[in-house]
């Protein structure tokens, strides 16, 4: 009885509380079902609302995925049709397309998701080669793959938000004949230029165009909770409301077979023995300006004061309790001045620290595989510390918080020849940060204060034109 007892808690954690749907083949994607081994079980469970949403989705995404009869013939209506006159019963699209870094790409990706399942439309994506083979595919017996084949591999030759939008007003509204594909730039774009993209208006008139090109590097799921249409919706997916990357992260985010080998062979091989693991990420934006010995002040300052990482002694203590530090970051400098700093000396604490990088690429680097599948192995390995350190700004610094259900302390961003105290401060949602969230209320009114409009928002520690959901 108690084994059978056990085997059904396992398969609860196995399959994180009904966020994974069972029957894939586990072999093909070994970390969907082994990632609950190294973590910790995570006190948020996903609610029934959401988990009932995700199997639909899956069920859409099969019959209207790729290799889909409704694909084929959905696909040739809007290559034929240039405009749609009424809503036809054929599948609807939203084609995410990459912008910036892995952890820009991969928050960006989550809020798109997130708009495709509440808006009834498949998500594909556009992975170029520098993508291939560092994700499993997410959906039971589909691909989220954009055919390479497809005409849609670029947004150019589509009409635009923006001209559909000045059309609209300059229409009145009537007789306005809508594009069959659509693109969409969410990105943060120098001329700030308000979107309206959280409005009901805005929403009913993207419904009815059936396929659309979104591109953005910004998790602006905190637009979506503002937009009046989804707003009921999302509260009743989402209960706790800075666990919505953790859960549509952990959903949509298992790491290859080759990418984890990498994972958890350096776990295995360096983490998995230390009784307590700190994950160090530490992100340069301007290395030119930044002074390395300055930047390792801020870690040390941070580290130490927090009593994340014990001062020096001078006395031999008897060594019990071993601290594995991973250190993240461009420059394996870092690690190993962290590393030299406690070879072979006491600790006040009697603690022994171990240093690791696993990667040290100098810079960062474009359309490039194997450097992408680094970023992928570092942003996993630091979500599954106990104890995380990030850079403020730093997405790949979201990814693994939100993955590991981790509150970072988050190390100040230094100007010019600056230093910086406190070094850092704790971060009070695990929740990514949106940069650059809407200005405006839907009546152009200017927001000014967030919180006493949407209660689960909060201007963000980071960044304080962002805002993040708590
Ligand atoms: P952000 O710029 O910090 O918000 O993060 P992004 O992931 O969007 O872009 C930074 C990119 O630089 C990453 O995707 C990596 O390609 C590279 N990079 C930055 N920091 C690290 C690191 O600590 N480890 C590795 N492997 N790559 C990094």
């Amino acid at each position: 009885k108690n084994d059978s007892l056990t085997s059904s808690t396992n398969n609860k954690e196995k399959f994180l509380e009904g966020l994974l749907p069972s029957g894939i083949d586990e072999p093909s994607c070994m970390s969907r079902h082994q990632s609950h081994l190294f973590r910790k079980v995570s006190p948020h469970k996903p609610s029934s609302y959401l988990i009932s949403k995700l199997r639909n989705y899956e069920e859409i995404h099969r019959s209207c995925g790729p290799n889909s009869k409704a694909y084929h013939k959905s696909m040739e209506e809007i290559l034929q049709s240039k405009s749609i006159k009424s809503d036809s019963a054929m599948c609807k699209y939203l084609i995410w397309t990459p912008a910036n870094g892995l952890g820009n790409q991969m928050i960006s990706m989550a809020a798109t998701f997130l708009y495709a399942l509440i808006t009834d439309r498949v998500m594909l994506v556009r992975f170029g080669k520098d993508k291939q083979g560092l994700f499993c595919e997410p959906f039971l017996n589909s691909t989220w793959l954009l055919p390479e084949n497809s005409p849609f591999w670029s947004g150019n030759q589509v009409e635009t938000y923006e001209s559909l939008t000045e059309k609209e007003k300059a229409n009145n509204n009537s007789n306005l004949d809508f594009p069959s594909a659509l693109f969409l730039n969410l990105q943060y774009q120098q001329n700030y230029h308000e979107k309206f993209f959280h409005c009901d208006d805005k929403q009913a008139l993207l419904n009815k165009v059936p396929l659309m090109i979104l591109q953005s590097d910004q998790y602006f799921v905190p637009s979506l909770f503002m937009t009046p249409l989804f707003n009921k919706e999302l509260e009743k997916m989402f209960v706790e409301k800075d666990a919505v990357f953790h859960h549509l992260g952990r959903y949509l985010f298992h790491p290859s077979n080759s990418a984890w080998r990498l994972i958890t062979n350096f776990y295995q091989e360096h983490l998995a023995k230390a009784d307590e693991k700190i994950g160090l990420q530490i992100r340069v934006f301007h290395p030119i300006t930044t002074p390395q010995q300055a930047i390792m002040n801020l870690v040390l300052n941070c580290t130490l004061e927090n009593k994340l990482l014990p001062k020096l002694h001078d006395m031999n203590n008897s060594k019990t309790i071993t601290k594995a530090v991973l250190v993240a970051s461009l420059y394996p400098e870092y690690g190993e001045n962290i590393k030299m700093m406690y070879m072979n000396k006491s600790t006040v604490t009697g603690e022994v620290i171990e240093v690791y990088q696993p990667s040290g690429e100098e810079e960062q680097k474009f359309n490039d595989n194997t450097h992408n599948m680094k970023a992928l192995v570092d942003m996993y390995l630091l979500s599954l510390s106990d104890v995380l350190v990030t850079t403020c700004l730093s997405t790949f610094g979201y990814v693994a918080q939100g993955l590991g259900n981790l509150k970072p302390w988050l190390l100040y961003r230094l100007g010019r020849n600056e230093s910086h105290y406190p070094a850092c401060r704790r971060e009070f949602s695990m929740e990514p940060c949106y940069h650059y969230p809407p200005k405006h209320y839907c009546s152009g009114k200017a927001i000014h204060d967030y919180a006493a409009s949407f209660i689960y928002m909060r201007k963000c520690k980071d960044y304080s034109s962002g805002v993040k959901m708590i």
